[in-house]
């Protein structure tokens, strides 16, 4: 593989069209939409699947192939997240199979990555806004020179053909659309939930193509020495999680929090806060929902004591049914509820935890 990407050119006067003549040749080969499959320990993230619907959406509307890239190491894992690709969506799927790549380490994921674009040149690379899809993506715009709009809460193909991405700004208050203009590939980061997942269909294939990496152990500087899980965050399921509870500041106080984990713990929930009620030290960092947390798409989501201010409610409004708790009738999270009380929630919450109580009990019984 070459690295033959050109030097950035400086952008043209005359606003974006203007800009836009200034794509050169080399970067005008640039074809088809890539979503990085990330895969750890053998299992895809999610958002991989996620990203796949969406990057569908853009092949589709430019009229190009959609391909996953998936890495790892020799042994199955990789070859069968080759055909799930395949049923999310994908028309190719580039497989990278090497020991060196068994656990993910910055330097030969970029590398391998990099090299890949560098070979094939899609115009457009989906990464997800996780903790390895943002080191990977960041590493790998840099080493080629390219843009990279990180969080993106939308995607779409502007009328000549270029990837508008737009994500929030400003703490939230504006929305920005974001063009790379005279590089390629035009890179992007999505957060896991904020896109829908597509829908799997097993009957689809695809072409694979596999590629084998110039890669060597000893080339690599950072070794990993051995695996320890958090066993903290390793069960918390909040962003997948079907049912969330959560708690604002109207909770008032930390020991008001366990009112919020009985409800979820009988509903088999996960909980989750604002962001002030971890800035308080009520719930851990991980457990914070909204813009600079995590995006839930839940079936239920049940808020109690919070406002619902703009970044929140862009970590809640993908749920199917939005319950409401709040004192003030005016609070801004009733704009978006889809069923509001207005009522004090250390009243309600009790309430609500023992009436599903009895009925899980009732149900138990009968059955
Ligand atoms: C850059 C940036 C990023 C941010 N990211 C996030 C984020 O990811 N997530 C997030 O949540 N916030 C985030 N915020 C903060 C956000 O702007 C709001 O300040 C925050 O969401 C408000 O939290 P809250 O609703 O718990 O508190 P408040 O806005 O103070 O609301 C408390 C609510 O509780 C109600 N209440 C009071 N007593 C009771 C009671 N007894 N029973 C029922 N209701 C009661 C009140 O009427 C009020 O509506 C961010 C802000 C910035 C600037």
């Amino acid at each position: 593989m070459t690295t033959d990407a050109p030097k950035p050119v400086a952008p043209a006067a005359g606003g974006r069209a203007g800009m836009k003549k200034e794509l050169s040749d080399h970067f005008k080969a640039y074809k088809h939409v890539w979503v990085f499959v990330e895969m750890e320990r053998g299992e895809v993230h999610p958002v991989s699947w996620e990203l796949m619907g969406e990057g569908r959406k853009l092949a589709d509307k430019l009229g190009v192939e959609l391909a996953g890239v998936v890495m790892g190491p020799p042994g199955g894992a990789a070859k069968a997240a080759a055909s799930e690709c395949f049923a999310y969506g994908a028309d190719v799927t580039y497989i990278v199979e090497d020991p060196v790549l068994a656990d993910y380490r910055n330097d030969p994921y970029a590398r391998v990555f990099t090299n890949l674009v560098n070979t094939y040149k899609p115009e457009i690379l989906l990464l997800g806004a996780t903790t390895l899809g943002r080191d990977l993506a960041g590493s790998v715009a840099t080493t080629l020179l390219t843009g990279l709009t990180a969080d993106c809460t939308e995607l779409a193909v502007d009328q000549d053909g270029s990837l508008a991405a737009t994500r929030p700004t400003f703490g939230g208050s504006l929305l920005f659309t974001i063009y790379t203009l005279n590089f390629r590939p035009q890179m992007a980061t999505i957060r896991p939930r904020v896109m829908s997942m597509p829908e799997r269909l097993v009957s689809r294939s695809g072409r694979v193509i596999e590629v084998k990496p110039d890669l060597t152990e000893d080339s690599v500087v950072t070794k990993i020495l051995s695996f320890l899980p958090d066993r903290s965050t390793a069960k918390l399921n909040l962003a997948y999680a079907d049912i969330v509870v959560a708690g604002g500041l109207g909770l008032q106080s930390a020991e008001n929090v366990q009112l919020i984990k009985r409800l979820a713990e009988v509903l088999g929930a996960e909980y989750g806060c604002s962001r002030p009620a971890v800035q308080k030290g009520w719930m851990t960092t991980d457990r914070q929902i909204g813009q600079t947390g995590k995006t839930i798409r839940p079936k239920l989501y049940i808020a109690a004591g919070i406002s619902g201010a703009i970044q929140h409610r862009v970590g809640v409004e993908g749920a199917d049914l939005i319950v409401a708790i709040n004192t003030d009738k005016n609070a801004p999270i009733f704009d978006f509820a889809h069923v509001g009380v207005v009522a004090d929630a250390m009243r309600i919450l009790p309430a609500l935890t023992e009436a599903f109580r009895a009925r899980l009990l009732v149900n138990r019984l009968a059955s």
